[in-house]
This record gives structure tokens, C-alpha cells and sequence, in this order.
């Protein structure tokens, strides 16, 4: 070993050890990765892993953190998954609301009617649909024969945006997990959407209602039409023709499927 040739080759593979040791460090983490070789049958000194793992955070990212299931999402009635989201603060409607309006009707409702959030009156008095649209909303029901009490009636948010203003996506994503619970535990035969908004955000499109009335659509399976929100036919009493139209069209669609089902 005094053979200075010797020594500086030494010196170079050690170096290149180093360097090989670094990189891998910088790859893998602590853990040295030794792989079996099928000349030699030496065993791993430490057991060989998976290179995917332990990425490195420097290529990859911190690793995603595992989504747990909260208690409301595994609630299995309707009463019990109100009492477990009413104190919901996800989004910041939860601050400024003054009832969380979760949703009313039957809980095997065979029809399911889905606005698009709460205005002063539902807020008060924490029920969807008990201001001017929803007397005319009722009318409607009433005209095809449905009661309310019979029917399931809720919105995609549960808390009233200010002044009334169009749901923000952030208000969205957080709130429609809880309207998607309640259509799974009701499971109706069809699905109304009120208006636009109700229809864009559960079906994830941005089709216009234009395109959107007078079909038979699908959400998770389930058979969905769209017409117009009442607040908008309150407005535009023109309109109150096309919408009796989509409503007589539900109100055949649902006996339809209830009528296969018997
Ligand atoms: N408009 C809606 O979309 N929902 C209500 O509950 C009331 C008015």
C-alpha cells in the first residue's frame, strides 16, 4: 500500500464512492439501496425497497397528504349527517350566515329538486325555498301533482352568499361534497335541477340552459332534467310556458321509472 500508485487509485475510487453515495443519498434518502446480483447471491445488507417508495422531495414534491373521511361521510340517514355539518365553517359563508339550510322533504323521496343557495328568507328561517320563489315553487309542484312534504327539495350551497350573489367555485367545491352525500342516501329516480347554476355545478359542464332543457341527462346514473330556477320565472313570466313544458316531461319521466321499478 506504500506504492504512491496505489494510494492515488485508492484516493480516486474512494472519491468516486463518495460522489456515487451523495447521489444516491440525494435520490433515494438514508436508506442505502443494495440489490441482490445473481453472480455473486449476496444478500442485501438492508432490504431492498421499492425506488418509488421514498421519492426524494427535491424531484417529486412533499408527499400528498392521505384525504381522511370525516364522520358526516360515512353518516347513514339524513338527520344524522344535518346534526354532524350544521357548524360547517369551511368556506366563509359559514360566518356570515344566520341558519345552515341543509335541505327538506322526504328522506326516500323519488324526486329530488336542486336550487342554488339560500336567499334572506331561507337564511332566517334555515328551509330552502320558503321566500317568493319558493311559493312558486310550490305552485309548480302542485301542478304535477307532487306535495312538497313528498319530494326532496335543497341547493348546492348551504349557506347564503351575500347579497345574494352567484356561488363562488371555492364555495362550491367545499359544499357540494354534502349535496352529493344526500343524493347518494335518498337515491331518487330523477333529479331536477332549478336553474343554471344548480345544473352546471353537479353536472360539472358549462353548457347553457339552452342546451341543457329538454333532456334527459345523468348524474352518477341517476336520470336529471333542468329548468328554469321560479326566481328566474318571476322575472320573465315568458318563460313560465317552456318551464310547464320541463316540468310535465319530469313529472313523466319519474312515473316512467317508478312504474318499471314496481
Ligand atoms: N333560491 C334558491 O336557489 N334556493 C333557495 O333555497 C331559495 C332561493
Amino acid at each position: 500500500m506504500n506504492n504512491p500508485h496505489h494510494q492515488a487509485a485508492v484516493r480516486e475510487l474512494l472519491i468516486s464512492v463518495e460522489a456515487l453515495l451523495l447521489q444516491e443519498r440525494e435520490l433515494f434518502g438514508d436508506t442505502l439501496l443494495v440489490e441482490r446480483t445473481a453472480s455473486t447471491g449476496v444478500q442485501p445488507a438492508m432490504p431492498a425497497r421499492s425506488r418509488t417508495a421514498k421519492p426524494a422531495p427535491e424531484l417529486f414534491g412533499p408527499a400528498p397528504t392521505p384525504r381522511t373521511t370525516e364522520p358526516w361521510e360515512t353518516a347513514d340517514t339524513l338527520d344524522a349527517m344535518h346534526r354532524m355539518v350544521c357548524d360547517c365553517m369551511k368556506c366563509p359563508l359559514g360566518a356570515t350566515r344566520t341558519k345552515f339550510v341543509f335541505g327538506i322533504g322526504n328522506p326516500r323521496a323519488t324526486l329530488m329538486l336542486i336550487g342554488e343557495a339560500p336567499g334572506a328568507d331561507e337564511d332566517a328561517q334555515g328551509e330552502p325555498f320558503v321566500g317568493k320563489a319558493g311559493q312558486l315553487l310550490n305552485k309548480i309542484l302542485e301542478a304535477i301533482h307532487f306535495r312538497r312534504e313528498e319530494v326532496y327539495i335543497c341547493n348546492i350551497l348551504k349557506c347564503r352568499p351575500p347579497n345574494n350573489r352567484t356561488p363562488q367555485a371555492e364555495e362550491v367545491e367545499q359544499c357540494i361534497p354534502y349535496l352529493q352525500r344526500q343524493i347518494g342516501l335518498i337515491r331518487p329516480k330523477v333529479i331536477l335541477c332549478l336553474g343554471l347554476t344548480a345544473a352546471q355545478n353537479l353536472l360539472k359542464t358549462s353548457e347553457s340552459l339552452g342546451r341543457l332543457r329538454g333532456r334527459t341527462l345523468t348524474y352518477e346514473g341517476t336520470p336529471l332534467m333542468v329548468t328554469y330556477h321560479p326566481a328566474a320565472l318571476l322575472r320573465n313570466p315568458n318563460w313560465k310556458r317552456p318551464a310547464w313544458e320541463d316540468v310535465q316531461a319530469v313529472r313523466k319521466l319519474h312515473d316512467d321509472l317508478v312504474a318499471r321499478q314496481a
